[in-house]
């Protein structure tokens, strides 16, 4: 059946970006419309997530006052979703730690300990033996840890379903099944699909790691490649971690519920978003470095998402043509600030200003170096 529908904002990719995006705009009474491609939201590299919210970004730059800025603006959003869905994203500030099991690790973490306290950070040094009482699961070969006071969570899918709900118990509008291929640029914007039409006055491009290939086919620079993350879940025995764990650039973090999760890989493998035998393995061997009870475990499931990465580390996010947003390339961070992308998209979008400065967050930015790259390959 053809569809021909119209909203005052249409947000392609019902992602966590996408959908908090939407969440905002419903809460300040703007008619939204999410246009998601598969027969379910959040199903990519959102649900793949392990939903940390590690707060590290201290940076004076644009980056670290949107982290900032989300970090403060999660408390409101998880209990407003909470209450408008019925369903609890399950947002814990429970704190987190950073272990080192090499010197040069250590090292590392000790220069970081001293730059992020003296940045306003919650952070506690720990020996040894203070890591072993505060995490016994963790190894013993553990040579000292930053405990991160504010470190929390979100757990994944719960977060998707609650958005998805609060956006619809406020009026919002979601599509599934529309698989945009063209933005049509005129008074107004328009959406295309195949033979779909969705209308509206803006358009907030939140399409993840597919990002590039809808912005091409619309003429419009968008330089996001995908990077594979491949992840693993145990069924431990309960309370085997109180807090999220970062033990050499591998995280173990456990559920309310008892699931243990282990992640991740990073890697270069195009659109190929399932599971590796290879990428398996390295898992399951970090995972035991970090908790050697988990070497004894088989895991339960392992499975994959395609990050959207930018061609630097700062994220897209911005007004690219009139009435044309962009809120994607969020990389490894996508929880981390997705709050704090839904407001200033919301708030440029509304009041036609931002609290933060958006310039850092445009493409543009970017043509330079990714042309430089594409001339030198
Ligand atoms: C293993 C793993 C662990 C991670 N752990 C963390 C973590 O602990 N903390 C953290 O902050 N981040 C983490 N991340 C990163 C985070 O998951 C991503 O940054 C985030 O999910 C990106 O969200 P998104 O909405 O931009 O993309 P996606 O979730 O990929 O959503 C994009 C959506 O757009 C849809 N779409 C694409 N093209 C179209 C189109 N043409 N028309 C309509 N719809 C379209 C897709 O179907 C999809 O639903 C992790 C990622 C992985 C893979």
């Amino acid at each position: 059946m053809e569809r021909c529908m119209r909203a005052d904002v249409v947000i392609i990719g019902g992602g966590i970006i996408g959908l908090a995006c939407a969440y905002e705009l419903v809460r300040r009474d703007v008619d939204v419309i999410v246009a998601e491609r598969n027969a379910r939201v959040g199903r990519e590299a959102s649900w793949a997530s392990l939903g940390l919210l590690r707060q590290r970004v201290t940076s004076d730059d644009a980056y670290g006052r949107i982290a900032q800025y989300s970090a403060d603006a999660y408390p409101d959003l998880a209990a407003s979703v909470h209450e408008d869905s019925g369903i609890d994203p399950e947002y814990r500030r429970r704190g987190g730690l950073e272990v080192a099991v090499t010197d040069e690790k250590l090292a590392s973490l000790g220069r970081f300990a001293t730059f992020h306290g003296s940045r306003g950070l919650a952070v506690e040094w720990l020996e040894p033996r203070d890591i072993r009482a505060c995490e016994p699961a963790l190894s013993e070969a553990c040579l000292g840890a930053i405990l991160y006071a504010d470190d929390a969570y979100v757990r994944p899918p719960r977060m998707l379903r609650a958005l998805e709900a609060a956006i619809v118990a406020r009026g919002g509008r979601v599509v599934k099944g529309f698989a945009a291929s063209r933005i049509v640029r005129g008074r107004g914007v328009a959406v295309e699909s195949e033979g779909d039409t969705l209308y509206a006055r803006a358009v907030v491009i939140a399409a993840g790691a597919w990002s590039e290939l809808l912005g091409r086919g619309s003429g419009l620079f968008l330089p996001v490649r995908p990077v594979r993350g491949q992840a693993l879940m145990y069924d431990a025995p309960a309370e085997m971690l109180r807090r999220a764990c970062g033990v050499e650039k591998t995280y173990v973090a456990q559920r309310d519920d008892g699931v243990l999760l282990v992640g991740s890989t990073r890697e270069d493998v195009g659109f190929d978003s399932g599971t590796s035998a290879e990428g398996i393995a390295d898992l399951k061997r970090r995972a035991a470095i970090a908790c050697p009870a988990l070497g004894e475990m088989a895991p339960a499931r392992a499975w994959a998402g395609l990050r959207p990465a930018p061609a630097r580390r700062f994220p897209y996010i911005g007004e690219v043509e009139s009435n044309v947003w962009v809120a994607t390339g969020h990389h490894r961070y996508g929880y981390m600030l997705a709050p704090g992308t839904a407001r200033v998209v919301a708030d440029g979008i509304t009041a036609d200003e931002t609290p933060i400065p958006l310039d850092d967050f445009h493409p543009e930015r970017d043509r330079a170096r990714v042309e430089g790259d594409q001339s030198g390959s």
